[in-house]
């Protein structure tokens, strides 16, 4: 088996990255950064303290000064929260405070893993650019928004399905249209479509790709 040893990850939200990202972690054995929850915690700790999630100064304050307990909030996936995390993610110093952070977990991985996997929108792209395998995986806009409406059925909400699809679609546009790395797939990335695929298709593809293209690693 080959062992990469960064992966980079990125796509749209409810693509399937977190799962896919978890699975390729076990496979590989590396340890996984979900990137988004450095984003989710800055846009709610902002609304958390009543702050405006568009005042630049303090968003890129909140993203300098981000502890590990603000990864635990229990609002970090709720709907404000995923807003507000895109509205702050547009911001280029919170980006700039973000990302020696991310390059040193990719390059210093945490102990007993020799390798990394990072999920979010501009790990090819910006953070790991010179990652070993980099993936872009997204699906259609009616497929993520269908997900993200069971997933919250699932968890009890009781979510209007056109809310859902509209929210999602604001996200991608603010993600996508940003100055400051947009969504984009990679040069040279893997871009896999999951509309019509499920988690165990979307892996099998992912790990058939890695395999045919991925150089072992020496010991
Ligand atoms: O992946 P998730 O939906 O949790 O990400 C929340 C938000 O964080 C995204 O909508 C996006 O605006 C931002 N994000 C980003 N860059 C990343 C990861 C997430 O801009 N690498």
């Amino acid at each position: 088996m080959v062992r990469p040893r960064v992966i980079a990850l990125d796509g749209p939200s409810a693509a399937g990255k977190g799962t896919l990202a978890r699975r390729l972690a076990e496979h590989y054995d590396l340890a996984h950064l979900d990137t988004g929850s450095l984003y989710r915690a800055v846009g709610r700790r902002i609304l958390r303290d009543g702050r405006d999630p568009k005042d630049t100064k303090y968003a890129a304050e909140v993203a300098a000064s981000l502890q590990p307990v603000d990864l635990t909030d229990p609002e970090l996936r709720s709907e404000a929260t995923s807003q507000s995390s895109s509205i702050v993610a547009a911001i280029p110093a919170v980006r700039a405070n973000l990302l020696a952070w991310q390059r040193e977990f990719a390059k210093n991985p945490p102990p007993g893993k020799q390798g990394v996997i990072l999920d979010g929108r501009d790990i090819g792209t910006v953070i790991c650019p010179d990652a070993d395998v980099k993936l872009f995986v997204t699906a259609s806009l009616e497929a993520r928004a269908e997900r993200r409406f069971r997933e919250l059925q699932a968890a009890g909400a009781n979510p209007i399905r056109r809310a859902v699809l509209d929210e999602m679609a604001s996200r991608d546009k603010r993600d996508s249209e940003r100055a400051t790395a947009p969504l984009l797939p990679a040069p040279g990335a893997f871009v896999l479509d999951t509309s019509a695929l499920d988690v165990d298709a979307a892996f099998d593809s992912i790990v058939a790709f890695i395999e045919s293209t991925t150089r072992p690693r020496r010991a």
